[in-house]
């Protein structure tokens, strides 16, 4: 096996890509963001900037924790101090939780900005269908890293063996959704780094410039609606969203000034609620994968996890076919 494409730039494919390419694999990564990272994102708004997606990481696992280290030493990540908790370090990329996801494609080939519409397979291997066309490479293996309701659309609209089984897998996870809310103010609020309001739309809200290497004198935060708030309200207008959450932030913290810049986001899969209660998916008669969160739990290690697994899947049946020892 020499050549794969991983669809998804997400945790679970940047280490499905790490793997790879340190293997001595050509790896080429679609994503149809403007940037890689998935859920782990930030976005900018002049100077001011939020992660708007992942808050931050625990690592529990051996595997993680490993990698962590040389994060740590590369300074891609750091501790949220004002966030951790007595028995549970939270990490957070450096500048921006999206800051992690170039470090770990390093050496595979980023394709950004590009939705990948279809599957086909031949003799040769696979070929991709995107929204700009069809892509020049074959590939010898192909690795899904989305949530997997949009693996299963990308399945549907190729016909591929064993595609029918792989879909009938995914149909069992389950997502819930989640609107975040970005807020920024001229002056600091009289509040804690972190804030779990017990009523109201708003499970959670933290002030995002209290994270390490942001910008201490912006007054940023981030604030999430619960699962069902957000279910009941997902198919309303940012703005009306933006509105409501503000006012619902708001009166958490009587007397406090009124945003000068407030924007929602929308998350249709954000958190896990049922796993696949399986590592990865792998069919190695066609050099098909997934690797998700979903596969696991609701938490980026999940996500790393299932991209590991699929790693060893992958890597193992390579080893195997070539007679080469592990
Ligand atoms: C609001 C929010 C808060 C969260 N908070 C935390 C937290 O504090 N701690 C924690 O551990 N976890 C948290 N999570 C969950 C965490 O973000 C996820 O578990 C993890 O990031 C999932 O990684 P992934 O690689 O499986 O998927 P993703 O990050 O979703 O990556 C999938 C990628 O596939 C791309 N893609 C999809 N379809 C296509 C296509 N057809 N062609 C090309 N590309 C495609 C997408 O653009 C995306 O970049 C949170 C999630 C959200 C949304």
């Amino acid at each position: 096996m020499r050549n794969v494409a991983v669809i998804g730039a997400g945790m679970a494919g940047c280490v499905v890509a790490r793997r790879l390419v340190d293997a001595g694999l050509s790896v080429h990564v679609f994503d149809k963001g403007r940037a890689a990272g998935g859920r782990m994102a930030s976005r900018r708004a002049g100077l001011r900037r939020f992660d708007h997606g992942a808050q931050f990481m625990t690592v529990r696992g051996h595997a993680m924790r490993s990698w962590l280290d040389d994060w740590q030493r590369a300074g891609v990540i750091a501790p949220w101090e004002g966030a951790c908790t007595a028995d549970n370090a939270r990490w957070v990329a450096v500048p921006g939780m999206n800051a992690l996801a170039p470090r770990m494609l390093w050496g595979a080939e980023l394709h950004a900005g590009t939705r990948v519409l279809a599957l086909r397979r031949d003799r040769y291997g696979f070929a991709l269908m995107t929204e700009a066309g069809p892509v020049a490479d074959c590939f010898d293996a192909v690795v899904l890293t989305m949530p997997a309701p949009q693996a299963t659309e990308l399945l549907r609209s190729s016909d591929l063996e064993h595609a029918e089984a792989m879909r009938a897998d995914l149909d069992r996870v389950r997502y819930e959704p989640c609107w975040s809310l970005m807020l920024a103010f001229d002056s600091r609020l009289p509040v804690e780094d972190v804030l779990r309001p017990a009523a109201g739309p708003l499970s959670w809200a933290a002030r995002d410039s209290s994270k390490p290497q942001r910008d201490p004198s912006q007054e940023c935060w981030v604030a999430h609606a619960g699962a069902d708030w957000s279910t009941t309200h997902l198919e309303s207008a940012p703005e009306d969203i933006a509105t409501a959450l503000t006012q619902s932030f708001l009166a958490q913290i009587p007397g406090s000034p009124s945003p000068v810049h407030q924007t929602a986001h929308r998350w249709r899969y954000a958190r896990v609620s049922r796993a696949l209660g399986r590592p990865c998916l792998w069919h190695p008669e066609i050099g098909l994968g997934y690797a998700s969160d979903g596969c696991i739990g609701a938490r980026i290690e999940d996500a790393f996890d299932s991209g590991f697994a699929l790693a060893d899947s992958l890597l193992g049946q390579d080893l195997a076919s070539s007679g080469r020892r592990p």
